[in-house]
């Protein structure tokens, strides 16, 4: 075993103009760890996975994959961007990152959006993708909707369609951004169900979520941010039982 994190964040800080969204905030995720990320709205939950993968640069603070730190720069007007897009690219490859709205490809079949990325950016032969691919839809139960456009799946469906395609990059880390929370309540559970899989087989994890029983039961480390700020951490056993604060509380008894 390596002791390497899987994802390592260091004090990060983003401001937009001079309105401070992220105020330092640090995680470390193992291999294998499935981490939620619960707070409010507005508290920089989907800011902070952002930047991870790098759709913002962080104001300051560092993050690293494995090891390899992203290099950042700042331009002359104070701006910060990434030094080298290369290694952005190279890093994005290594996350995948699942959305809210789902962002598949509406002018693609789902079989299509699964495949695009490998077979165009990694370069792997057209018919090893489809049998991957396949396999995915296999394991996401949506085998027989592979020739279907997205806007002829159910919500829960295509869901579940961003998730094959996350998954067919053979993400080392996977970033979740309220993945149910556009979702009618009867198709939530089919999502969390293919989430609570993935967490089993010991993938590594960023949960964005309100599902207070999925970051209870499935995450070993849950973060409640606030204002920009980690108000709370810890093991979700205890502090779901044992809030320490205030605001935590305040939370957990609004979202039941
Ligand atoms: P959450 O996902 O927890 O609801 P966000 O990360 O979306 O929170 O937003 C945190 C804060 O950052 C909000 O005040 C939001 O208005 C602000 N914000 C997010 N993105 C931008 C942006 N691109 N430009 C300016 N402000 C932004
Ligand atoms: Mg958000």
């Amino acid at each position: 075993m390596s002791d390497v994190a899987a994802l390592e964040v260091r004090d990060l800080h983003k401001y937009f103009g001079s309105h401070e969204v992220l105020k330092g905030i640090s995680l470390t995720a193992n291999k294998g760890d499935v981490i939620s990320l619960v707070g409010s709205s507005g508290s920089g939950k989907s800011t902070f996975l952002r930047c991870i993968n790098l759709l913002e640069t962080p104001s300051s603070g560092s993050v690293a994959l494995h090891g390899e730190l992203i290099r950042m720069k700042s331009l002359r007007s104070g701006e910060r961007v990434a030094e080298d897009m290369r290694q952005v690219e190279r890093i994005r490859s290594r996350l995948a990152m699942v959305f809210q709205s789902f962002n598949l490809w509406s002018h693609m079949t789902i079989m299509q959006n699964i495949i695009e990325v490998p077979i165009q950016v990694l370069k792997v032969p057209r018919a090893e993708a489809i049998a991957k691919a396949e396999h995915l839809l296999n394991r996401v139960g949506l085998w027989e909707r592979r020739d279907y456009y997205p806007g002829h799946l159910s919500g829960g469906q295509q869901q579940r369609a961003a998730i094959a395609r996350a998954l067919a990059v053979d993400p080392e880390v996977m970033l979740f951004d309220e993945p149910t929370s556009a979702l009618d309540p009867e198709l939530v559970g089919e999502v969390l169900g293919v989430m609570r899989e993935l967490a089993e087989e010991g993938r590594t994890m960023l949960v964005v979520t309100h599902e207070m029983a999925f970051a209870r039961d499935v995450s070993n480390q849950v973060l409640f941010l606030h204002q920009g700020k980690v108000e709370e951490e810890g093991n979700p056993k205890e502090i779901f039982a044992h809030p320490k604060s205030e605001r935590f509380k305040q939370f957990i008894s609004s979202i039941y």
